[in-house]
C-alpha cells in the first residue's frame, strides 16, 4: 500500500504539485492521468525519492519514505518510460546484479519465471545494444519485479511494445495486483488506463481535480449512463474535446 498526504512540490516559483493526498490499497491499479504539465512525473518522482518533496508524507507499506528511504525504496519498484541500463551487463547480468543490490536469495529461481512470464527468456545472453526497445523495456520491468516489490509504479509502460508486448504487460499488471501489489499505471493512453485501471486519480495543474474507483468517477462525470474514460477525462479537466470545442460539463459534475 501506498499512502500520499499533502504532498507539495515547488520548482523555484513553480508549485508543480499542490497539498495532494492519495492512497493506493493492495490489489488496486490507480491510473494517474492528466494533461501534460499536470505534475504526474513530478508525483511519480517525489513518491518514489528520485527527488525530494517540498512538504508532504509518503508511505510505502507503512515505511515513511522521509525517514528511512532505503526501507520505503525496498518495498516499491519504479519502472520510468525510458530504459536506462548498463551497456556492458547482459540481461541475466543485470539480474543478478539488481538481485545482489537487493539481497535477493538465489536470483536464478525468481529471474527465470520473470523472463519467461515477459517472453524474454532467449535473451538471457544478449547485451542491451542487441534488445530492441521494446526488450530493453520488458528487462526494465524485470528488474523491478525481482525483489517482489509491495509498490509498483509504472510510467507510459506500453511505449516501444509490439501487441503482444502490450497484451502481456496488460497481463503482468493484473497479476501484479492479483498477487497483491498496490499498482500506479501513469499514461496518456486512457483506452489503457480503462481497461486495466480499478481506480483513477486525475489531476490538472499540480492539483487533484478527481480521485476513486473508475466507476464513482464515471458516475460523477457522466452520470448513470456510463461512458468512455476519455469523455470523463476531459470533464474532469475541463480540456477541450477531440472537435476542439470546450467539453460540456454534466449537471453531476458541476454539483459535485
Ligand atoms: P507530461 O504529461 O507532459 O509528461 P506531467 O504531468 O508529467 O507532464 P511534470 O513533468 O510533472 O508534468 O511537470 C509539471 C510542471 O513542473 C510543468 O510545468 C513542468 O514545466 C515543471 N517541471 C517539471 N520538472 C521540472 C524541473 N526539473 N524544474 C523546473 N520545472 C519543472
Amino acid at each position: 500500500m501506498i499512502e500520499v498526504e499533502g504532498l507539495c512540490k515547488q520548482y523555484d516559483r513553480l508549485a508543480a504539485v499542490r497539498d495532494l493526498s492519495f492512497a493506493v490499497r493492495p490489489g488496486e491499479i490507480m491510473g494517474l492521468v492528466g494533461p501534460n504539465g499536470a505534475g504526474k512525473t513530478t508525483t511519480l518522482r517525489c513518491v518514489t525519492g528520485i527527488i525530494p518533496a517540498t512538504s508532504g508524507t509518503v508511505r510505502v507499506n507503512g515505511v515513511d519514505l522521509a525517514q528511512d528511504p532505503a526501507g520505503a525504496k525496498r518495498q516499491l519498484a519504479f519502472m520510468p518510460d525510458e530504459p536506462r541500463l548498463f551497456e556492458h551487463l547482459t540481461v541475466m547480468q543485470h539480474l543478478n546484479f539488481v538481485a545482489r543490490l537487493y539481497g535477493v536469495p538465489d536470483f536464478a529461481a525468481r529471474a527465470l519465471p520473470i523472463l519467461a512470464e515477459l517472453e524474454m527468456a532467449d535473451k538471457q545472453d544478449l547485451l542491451p545494444g542487441e534488445l530492441s526497445r521494446g526488450m530493453k523495456q520488458k528487462l526494465v520491468i524485470a528488474c523491478g519485479l525481482l525483489h517482489g516489490p509491495k509498490v509498483v509504479i509504472f510510467d507510459e509502460p506500453l511505449t516501444g511494445l509490439d501487441p503482444g508486448g502490450i497484451r502481456r504487460m496488460k497481463q503482468v499488471m493484473k497479476r501484479l495486483a492479483a498477487d497483491g501489489a498496490a499498482v500506479i499505471l501513469s499514461s496518456h493512453m486512457l483506452g489503457l488506463i480503462q481497461e486495466v485501471c480499478t481506480h483513477l486519480l486525475i489531476l490538472k495543474n499540480g492539483m487533484k481535480v478527481a480521485d476513486g474507483s473508475v466507476a464513482e468517477i464515471q458516475a460523477r462525470y457522466l452520470g448513470d449512463g456510463g461512458g468512455s474514460l476519455e469523455e470523463v477525462f476531459f470533464r474532469a479537466t475541463g480540456d477541450v474535446d477531440g472537435d476542439g470545442h470546450a467539453a460540456p460539463a454534466s449537471a453531476a459534475a458541476r454539483d459535485a
